[in-house]
């Protein structure tokens, strides 16, 4: 049972994908911590930092809070009641924030306010699961790729948002880099669930 009501966070992870996500992130947490990136409001956080808790580990979670290209102003995602007029820029740190307090979390979860090239840069701690939900240009989602995916260990998961096969159906850089992952050798691929790609270290 999730500490809060999920649909009170803000964000984009449809329920039965965040709920799948934290099945197949429970099962291999025991390996070690939990990274994501692309955290935005917290909601994935919340169902991966409720796995982190019961598991005893962390979960890191980057995101630079500055929000992705489609959030900005006058784009199509932008939410105007995160534009932080103190500082003249769009901001989810406060929220993101507010919903790890609400949903007492705040021992469990590492918020790393970066972007990811930055979060990354000496990074040297092996991951049980690592979620890929961050800016979907395809320079972000290589550099996020590229970063992460080789601090997956053995039996673990590299899990990425926005898999969409079909082009008339969304962007291509999420696509892409599962793509790229199925293609290393390094990872099997299950079927796609939903737009979740799930892929397991060998
Ligand atoms: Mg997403």
């Amino acid at each position: 049972m999730l500490p809060i009501d999920i649909d009170s966070v803000k964000g984009f992870l449809p329920k039965h994908e965040g709920e799948h996500l934290a099945k197949i992130a429970m099962s291999v947490a025991h390996l070690g911590p939990l990274l994501e990136v692309g955290s935005y409001c917290g909601k994935s956080t919340v169902y991966l930092g409720y796995v982190a808790k019961t598991a005893n580990t962390l979960l890191y979670a980057i995101d630079h809070h500055k929000g992705s290209e489609e959030h900005q102003v006058g784009e199509e995602y932008h939410d105007e009641s995160l534009f932080d007029t103190s500082l003249n820029r769009f901001n989810t740190f406060n929220e993101f924030r507010r919903t790890l307090i609400r949903a007492e979390l705040e021992e469990s979860v590492v918020p790393i306010v970066a972007s990811s090239a930055q979060a990354g840069r000496f990074w040297q701690t092996p991951l049980s699961f690592v979620f890929i939900d961050g800016g979907h240009s395809m320079d972000a989602a290589l550099t996020d790729y590229r970063t992460w995916a080789p601090w997956v260990k053995k039996g673990g998961v590299l899990a990425i948002h926005d898999v969409f096969p079909n082009p008339e159906d969304g962007g291509r850089p999420p696509f892409e880099i599962w793509q790229l992952a199925k293609s290393s050798g390094l990872f099997e691929a299950e079927p796609l669930f939903n737009t979740l790609g799930i892929l397991r270290r060998l």
